[in-house]
């Protein structure tokens, strides 16, 4: 049995109607750690568990540090997570709710990342966030599900972070026959990597991440994100913080389900008919996130 849970798949009322026209949601924040990241980490976990891993290393306080402490957890494989000074008090909690030695060590991602690689032995395994063919092949599941319910969906809603989902989704789209079926790629205005990569026709490295959809902070998305922009329609569409924060809090009124903003990016797009206009079914990809409080967004709201 996989680690990750095989999610509803509902249609909105609310969200349909305002939207004018039908639209789905895979429900990837009704994980057990909380988001998608646990189809891809748990697959790559399995997958290095079988070939003899005593040991999972992750350099993410986020949700893929998560995914990988629940993987090792529910493997009985040991876990390490080591995350910069700026890691939220909430992320540093969760991570031991799930028995992962947490190493606080350095003052950026980079610095954290430099030294986890310093921690792995033989046989341990490295479970990097986004760019690995096997966190794609676990993502890709998503869609098998939606495939094995009898539904095409005419477009596909995602947010994109390092784009380890959109390589997923795309994996999970070309297995089943849907090349054909656009994916709408959606960025805060400050953490636009693929935006950048797509509009330079090679991936670049942003300067910095200025948005609260933290989770949506690679500077650099995966080469193999940019390659999946010419093999299937991609369109890259940028929302403002505030967008993806209304759109959590509006997710939260009509289906009581809190996510992150990285989250609400995806669902902001729902509110901009444009975008939208060519399209009879849409899929959103409610990827969720289990760092959002409800006091933090409406913090960043300014409420
Ligand atoms: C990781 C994550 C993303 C972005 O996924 P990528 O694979 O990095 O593009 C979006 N939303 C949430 C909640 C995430 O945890």
């Amino acid at each position: 049995m996989p680690l990750h849970i095989h999610t509803p798949l509902i249609e909105s009322r609310p969200l349909s109607l305002s939207a004018g026209r039908p639209v789905w949601l895979k429900l990837e924040a009704l994980q057990p750690c909380g988001s998608f990241k646990l189809r891809g980490v748990g697959h790559a976990c399995e997958t290095h568990h079988a070939r003899g891993a005593r040991h999972f290393v992750s350099s993410s306080g986020g949700n893929a540090g998560l995914a990988v402490a629940y993987a090792g957890r529910q493997l009985g494989v040991a876990v390490t997570v080591v995350v910069p000074e700026t890691t939220s008090a909430r992320a540093i909690e969760l991570l031991r709710l799930e028995d992962a030695r947490v190493v606080v060590h350095g003052a950026s991602w980079q610095e954290a990342n430099a030294h986890a690689q310093t921690l792995l032995g033989p046989d341990d395994a490295f479970i990097h966030p986004f760019d690995d063919p096997l966190l794609w092949a676990g993502h890709a599941s998503m869609v098998d599900e939606v495939a094995a319910a009898g539904f095409k969906p005419d477009a596909v809603v995602l947010s994109v972070g390092g784009g380890g989902l959109l390589s997923g989704v795309v994996e999970g789209l070309q297995r089943n026959g849907w090349g054909d079926v656009p994916v709408l790629a959606v960025e805060t205005e400050g953490a636009a990597s693929l935006h950048a990569a797509m509009a330079a026709g090679h991936t670049v490295e942003l300067a910095g991440i200025a948005s609260v959809a933290t989770s949506l902070g690679a500077k650099r998305v995966a080469e193999r994100a940019l390659a999946c922009t010419r093999e299937q329609p991609v369109y890259s569409h940028l929302v403002s913080d505030r967008e993806a924060l209304l759109a959590c809090e509006r997710l939260l009124h009509e289906h009581r389900l809190l996510v992150e903003p990285a989250c609400g990016a995806a669902l902001a797009l729902l509110e901009r008919p444009d975008a939208l206009q060519a399209y009879g079914n849409v899929l959103v990809i409610v990827c969720g996130g289990a760092t959002a409080t409800l006091a933090q967004i409406r913090a960043w709201l300014g409420q």
